[in-house]
């Protein structure tokens, strides 16, 4: 009887662990995911309306538009 306990308690051991792993993993990943959604933000253009990625943006008088185009519109 003994015997079988003990592996009875090894086996919870081992569910625990890989249990732990797996909420020690997520985090990080939900984080990185926040990073790439961050660097792929859309957000619309003040002058044509078009969506784009911020980080394709240009930066003209305090606005970011969609295009060199846009920023040429803006600043007239
Ligand atoms: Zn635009």
């Amino acid at each position: 009887m003994g015997r079988i306990l003990f592996w009875m308690l090894l086996g919870a051991l081992i569910f625990m662990l890989i249990q732990n792993r797996k909420k020690l993993l997520k985090p990080r990943q939900t984080r990185q995911k926040l990073r790439q959604s961050e660097a792929k933000k859309m957000v619309p253009c003040p002058v044509c309306g078009v969506h784009f990625a911020e980080a394709d943006g240009v930066w003209v008088k305090n606005k970011m538009v969609c295009s060199q185009e846009c920023a040429q519109k803006a600043s007239q």
